[in-house]
């Protein structure tokens, strides 16, 4: 028995999803229209799940199944949501991004031995229903098993040391290799049994590239995988569409699809990486040696306290503000605010510079700085700003590590060699907020740390800037 939406209604709908995904997207790109943005998501969402569910190719009987399992999924996504620390964003994502691997995956193996698709196409049809299915699941397999090694790699489960096998290429093209010939035995395979062997084979050998391929990335290059991921997760989504024929899934999926390659190709220029070569593995690395994991400091640093870093505050006439990973981690953006609203009445000119792969996800500092009510105008890139440190009297660098690690420009052994930094050593005075001598994600020293014009405030950021901030007042 069929529900009751008619395929009519299901289309328009669908339609309308669609323009507000688009719209979706288009409020997503600045952080003024991003709530709005968010909001058009979460009306075009609902939307289509409801379309879906009470359209034409779910019967009655399949309805509770549905909303039970729906109950039970987005349970899990409400207390996901409520309880993960702003820190642990990035690590969800990457699980999230494998759930769309997954789903991706085992509806590829439920579309080929459902009896009812597999008597229903011939021909061509049903050859081209079977690369779907093939795609489909490699795609998947892929974005599952990577996804999972990068949330280990964000989480620190697993170290960010990049893993270089010998003759890693070679065996990527044998297992590419492996993959068309077990796709040219699937399609010759006379009945679903005999199928199954290559799509097992090919699963298998997806997965494991997949391990690879994220395995092979060094730490500094991770920005890239998640957003290529990211793309990933929509071309699977994509794939599922057009096994399932639903338009919705495929337009979505291109959508997320072709957007996270956008996004992967900003974050490899920010980095100044060729995107094959970070997808070929071995970046993060230079000419193959793999960075010493926190390798050890060199050179004797200069130590300030909180009330000094006040005085010099107070006289500045331009100030920078570089947050990193460490202001997430304290979640100092609060803080961090109050002592910018307290300069900026005294007339200094406060401004920050925003590096596009500071934090652990793109858009990291935005998000923190938008939570706490930072405004957007004195929110610089790292395009905009980096000409002006020359003629800034304080930076502070806020858990901030590899983004301002001139060895990016000195060194070209260095494993972040290339990589554009925000130049803070330029300025008059530069501070940097850290609890430790502690290298940043890439496990590497910083030589900014020992520069005459650099004073190392100690501790945790949030602590510290309570104290800067309580001096300032006095
Ligand atoms: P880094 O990881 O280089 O440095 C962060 C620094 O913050 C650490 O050196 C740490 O030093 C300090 N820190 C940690 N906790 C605190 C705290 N509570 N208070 C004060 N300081 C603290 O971060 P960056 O933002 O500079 O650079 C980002 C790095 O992450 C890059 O290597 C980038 O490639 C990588 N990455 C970025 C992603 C993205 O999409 N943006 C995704 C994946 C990786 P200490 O322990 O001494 O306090």
């Amino acid at each position: 028995m069929s529900a009751s939406l008619a395929a009519p209604l299901v289309t328009a709908s669908y339609i309308g999803a669609t323009i507000l995904f688009i719209m979706s997207l288009g409020g997503l790109s600045h952080p003024e229209s991003s709530r709005r943005g968010n909001l058009y998501g979460m009306i075009g969402m609902a939307i289509a799940v409801l379309a879906t569910i009470f359209g034409p190719s779910v019967t009655a009987a399949g309805i509770p199944w549905i909303i039970g399992a729906m109950a039970v999924g987005g349970s899990i996504g409400f207390y996901a949501a409520r309880t993960v620390q702003m820190t642990q964003m990035p690590e969800l994502v990457a699980l999230m991004h494998s759930l769309v691997g997954l789903a991706a995956m085992l509806v590829g193996f439920t579309s080929y031995i459902d009896p009812a698709a597999s008597t229903g196409f011939s021909g061509t049809e049903k050859i081209i229903h079977e690369v779907e299915i093939y795609i489909g699941i490699f795609i998947g397999a892929i974005t599952f098993s990577g996804s999972i090694i990068a949330f280990g790699k964000l989480s620190g489960k697993i170290g960010g040391k990049p893993l270089l096998l010998p003759a890693r290429h070679w065996i990527n093209l044998l297992g590419l290799l492996v993959v068309l010939w077990f796709g040219r035995e699937f399609l010759r395979a006379e009945s679903i049994d005999a199928g199954m062997t290559p799509l097992m084979v090919m699963t298998a050998v997806a997965l494991l590239f997949g391990i690879h391929m994220v395995m092979a990335i060094g730490g500094a290059d991770m920005p890239v995988v998640v957003s290529m991921l990211n793309s990933y997760s929509g071309w699977a989504a994509a794939a599922t569409g057009f096994m399932l024929s639903n338009d919705l899934l495929i337009v979505i999926g291109a959508l997320v699809g072709s957007s996270g390659a956008i996004l992967s190709y900003i974050m490899c220029r920010a980095m100044n990486r060729h995107f094959v070569s970070v997808i070929a593995g071995g970046f993060g690395t230079s000419g193959g040696t793999v960075a010493a994991a926190g390798s050890q400091p060199a050179g004797e640093v200069v130590p300030i306290s909180a009330t000094e870093t006040a005085e010099l505050l107070r006289d500045a006439k331009n100030v920078i503000i570089v947050p990193g990973y460490g202001m997430a981690v304290a979640q100092a953006q609060h803080t961090v605010f109050e002592i910018t609203r307290h300069l900026r009445e005294k007339g200094i000119n406060v401004r920050f510079g925003i590096h596009p792969v500071a934090g652990r996800m793109p858009g990291h500092m935005n998000v923190l700085l938008a939570e706490a009510k930072v405004p957007y105008d004195i929110v610089m890139e790292m395009d905009e700003i980096n000409g002006d440190f020359p003629g800034t009297d304080v930076t502070m660098v806020i858990g901030a590590n590899d983004i301002v690690n001139p060895a990016a420009q000195d060194d070209p052994s260095s494993p972040i060699a290339g990589m554009p930094v925000l130049e803070v050593w330029k300025s008059r005075i530069s501070i940097v907020m850290k609890r430790s001598m502690a290298s940043g994600y890439a496990g590497v020293d910083n030589p900014l740390f020992y520069k005459d014009n650099n004073r190392m405030l100690f501790g945790d950021a949030k602590k510290m800037l309570d104290e800067v901030l309580m001096a300032l007042k006095v």
